[in-house]
């Protein structure tokens, strides 16, 4: 399989990545600037973004589950992974193993870590009003955290994309907390977080979406820049004559004679089904233009007319239009599950 090429692929833009992490340490003033590598790098590959922003400069990092940080492997000198979504007891043998710390967000957690005699450092979630993961402003009165050793506590924004109040409210409830724990740093700030002033800041930002081309505010538009390109090779061209049908349901019919290619690309790929014409987005672009998607997008297959282009042919690769923004407000869909989706068939390739 090593050689193997799959006729699909992602081309991801080490550039921008690291151009992305840049721009938003910047933006994140005096604070660290970490990354959310959760879900395999939001569907671009966790291992690949962790050593390209590593080399930049990028410190700490987050996933989601211990599995996900065992899949990493070893960590670059100087890094620090941390694992959302805290410990169980299945994931206790993991913990014991790997280089990564909990952010406990139980007290349940927070007993399981004391009693490990486990004595490295952990992180702290601190729930502010999102009502998701994290500790209680009354479990954290309860004085159970004392003799924890304790890097980054942290709390999440639920709506840092919006001009919402609940930005202040959750800094506020954060900012009361901060004097009745001892632990080295502070994080509040996701993508989003990072745009609403240095306040949000504190000693380290956790940017995910942003990194990975994602517009999480308007402020970001012309300064974040497009990393994964999705392209897909043509397995056929076909001729369609006038009144011939496409694609399952025979939803297009041809209005005159036609060209047609037949890339290797749907929706068990992430290319949504919801895309299909006449919804009318466009498929394909390659260097001369774009190309309208005709008929259904299958499980594996899209069909694109190329009636302006004689010598496209067999194996021949096309870019499709994959902007964030613009797949956004066709699909429905949020950019995160746009990146999450894009599937495993794919060729991952760096550039
Ligand atoms: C996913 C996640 C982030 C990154 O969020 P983005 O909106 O993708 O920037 C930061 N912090 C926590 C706790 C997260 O779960």
């Amino acid at each position: 399989m090593q050689d193997h090429k799959a006729p699909s692929r992602l081309r991801l833009d080490s550039a921008a990545l690291v151009t992305n992490w840049r721009w938003l340490a910047r933006q994140s003033g005096a604070a660290a600037c970490g990354a959310a590598i959760k879900a395999d790098g939001y569907g671009l590959g966790a291992r690949a973004v962790l050593d390209h922003l590593a080399r930049s400069g990028c410190r700490d990092f987050f996933v989601a589950t211990w599995a996900e940080a065992a899949a990493l492997g070893a960590l670059p000198d100087g890094c620090q992974l941390s694992v959302l979504h805290g410990v169980r007891d299945e994931d206790m043998a993991l913990a014991a193993q790997i280089m990564a710390k909990p952010v406990l967000n139980t007290l349940a957690q927070v007993q399981r870590w004391t009693a490990s005699g486990m004595d490295s450092a952990c992180d702290v979630m601190i729930d502010t009003g999102m009502n998701r993961l994290g500790l209680s402003v009354s479990d954290v009165a309860s004085g159970l955290l004392n003799g924890l050793r304790i890097d980054t506590l942290m709390s999440h924004l639920a709506s840092a994309d919006e001009d919402s109040r609940q930005n202040q409210v959750q800094l506020r409830i954060f900012q009361a907390l901060v004097p009745l724990v001892q632990a080295k740093r502070l994080s509040l700030a996701n993508s989003a977080g990072i745009m609403l002033g240095s306040d949000y800041h504190y000693d380290l930002t956790r940017p995910g979406l942003s990194l990975y081309g994602g517009i999480a505010r308007p402020e970001m538009r012309g300064a974040i820049q497009q990393v994964a390109y999705l392209e897909a090779q043509i397995l056929q061209r076909r001729r369609l004559a006038a009144g011939d049908a496409i694609g399952y349901n025979a939803t297009f019919v041809a209005p005159r004679d036609m060209e047609v290619a037949i890339l290797n690309l749907g929706y068990a790929d992430g290319y949504l089904r919801s895309f299909s014409a006449p919804t009318g987005h466009v498929g394909g672009s390659a260097g001369a233009g774009r190309f309208p998607l005709i008929g259904r997008v299958s499980m594996d297959l899209i069909a694109i007319c190329v009636d302006a282009q004689p010598d496209m042919a067999e194996g021949d690769w096309i870019t499709i239009d994959y902007d964030l923004a613009r797949a956004s407000a066709i699909s429905g869909l949020s950019p995160y599950e746009l990146l999450t989706n894009l599937g495993a068939r794919h060729d991952r390739v760096w550039v």
